[in-house]
């Protein structure tokens, strides 16, 4: 027995899964070259945005109290639109999650009377709440901006004609998501976001364009904000904070959104003046440093994850061979029991917390139960291996993160394990 398979088992892993596995990867090396080719360059992308910057290191250093004059976060938030090839960023700790950045830049960009529309399907579970799709106490509903939804054509294509159809003289911002979020259709390339932006653009040159990019950043050589987005919205314990930003969210984009969103943050008058960055900096620019790596090896997992299970039978999206736009990975188990025991796997690959085994709960800003396997550095981080799963029809899970490709393809195997384990799967 070599030494690879003797810790493998000393693991859990037996040496028929470990082989299942192996023949797999031998068919991914060529992709796996592809990705490393992208990583490679988006790791020049951002060392060269906070060379541009001149980042120093007094900006790792945080402030307190009002955070005047911090030069380590306004130099990061030109970091941020230097990545992101916008005017400008807000890029903060106190914006407390990828919801709330999306909130952020919705109700500071929309006034009573608006109407925001989404020409990509339905919004991501907790935007139903902050848009008041589902009532929700301080929804844009309540503020008196509208929603129109345009659904995505059975291929998943734009539906243009609806959309032509769609925009009003009230529409004053359409929102874009770019990953698949918790449902089943193709998540979107960047190059097909420009395709959009321009036609609404075409259509109605003032509508601001906000794209989702939660998931998506670091995949492709280029971001939203290449292909016009006004604003590009994402999450710290996401692909850019690298695994390291213990929390925060980003709006990077046109400076006047930005300053919408910053006044809307802290106060009118105070904008993006204050914020203290505390004790986070260090790890917000070093998280940012290392996101093209990290993002690599999620996605190497998720291209694992994608050819074995779809191998297995289970119908994948995207599919093994499909060209990826983001870091997650849906896997349609068909049963609860599916979900629960994948699940159970990567909870039990886990650096933290690999003891316990997670159960279906009520989460907040969910619509049925959630089973949710993570045991993060960062808690709730899902660029950390993590995968969650609603407990609705029809009993998929969504698979993302691994900081390091070996352990993503670790806790893919140790997931296959517990199937075999719960009778979910036999191995040919
Ligand atoms: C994660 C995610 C969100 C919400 O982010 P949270 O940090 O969980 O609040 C929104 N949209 C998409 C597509 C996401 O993946």
């Amino acid at each position: 027995m070599s030494k690879y398979q003797e810790i493998y088992e000393a693991l859990g892993i037996s040496s028929q899964v470990l082989t299942y596995g192996e023949e797999i990867l031998s068919s991914l090396t060529e992709r796996f070259t592809r990705i490393d080719q992208v990583a490679e360059y988006n790791q020049l992308k951002v060392l060269q945005a906070m060379q541009q910057a001149k980042v120093s290191e007094a900006c790792l250093m945080g402030t307190t109290g009002y955070g005047y004059n911090d030069r380590g976060r306004d130099t990061l938030e030109q970091v941020y639109a230097n990545v992101f090839h916008t005017e400008d960023a807000l890029v903060r700790p106190q914006i407390t999650c990828g919801t709330h950045a999306l909130a952020l830049a919705l109700l500071s960009n929309l006034r009573p009377g608006d109407e925001l529309l989404s020409p990509v399907g339905k919004p991501y579970d907790t935007l139903e709440e902050v848009i008041g799709i589902r009532p929700s106490k301080g929804s844009l509903a309540e503020y008196g901006i509208t929603y129109r939804q345009v659904d995505l054509l059975p291929d998943g294509s734009f539906d243009y004609e609806g959309i032509r159809a769609s925009i009003q003289e009230k529409t004053k911002l359409i929102t874009i998501q770019r990953s698949k979020g918790y449902q089943t259709r193709p998540t979107l390339s960047v190059k097909k976001i420009g395709e959009l932006i321009a036609f609404m653009k075409k259509i109605k040159p003032d509508v601001i364009c906000m794209v989702d990019n939660c998931y998506g950043e670091f995949v492709e050589t280029i971001e939203p904000g290449d292909v016009g987005a006004d604003m590009v919205v994402g999450s710290l314990i996401k692909n850019p904070g690298g695994g390291l930003a213990p929390t925060g969210g980003y709006i990077a984009g046109r400076r006047d959104c930005v300053e919408n969103a910053a006044a809307r943050l802290t106060s009118p008058g105070l904008a993006k003046e204050v914020g203290a960055s505390l004790g986070m900096m260090g790890a917000f620019y070093q998280g940012l440093f290392l996101a093209p790596t990290v993002t690599a090896g999620a996605l190497k997992g998720a291209i694992f994850a994608a050819s074995l299970y779809e191998k297995l039978g289970f119908s994948v999206l995207p599919q093994g061979a499909e060209e990826r736009h983001d870091i997650i990975q849906a896997i349609t188990f068909g049963s609860p029991e599916g979900v629960i025991a994948f699940c159970q796997g990567i909870q039990a690959a886990a650096p933290v917390d690999s003891f316990v085994t997670p159960e279906p709960w009520d989460m907040p800003g969910y619509d049925s139960q959630v089973i949710m396997a993570a045991g993060a550095f960062v808690s709730g981080s899902s660029i950390e291996l993590s995968a969650d799963g609603p407990i609705k029809p029809p009993y998929a899970v969504y698979f993302q993160g691994g900081l390091t490709w070996q352990h993503a393809k670790f806790g893919i195997l140790k997931s296959l394990q517990q199937l075999i384990k719960a009778g979910v799967v036999a191995l040919p």
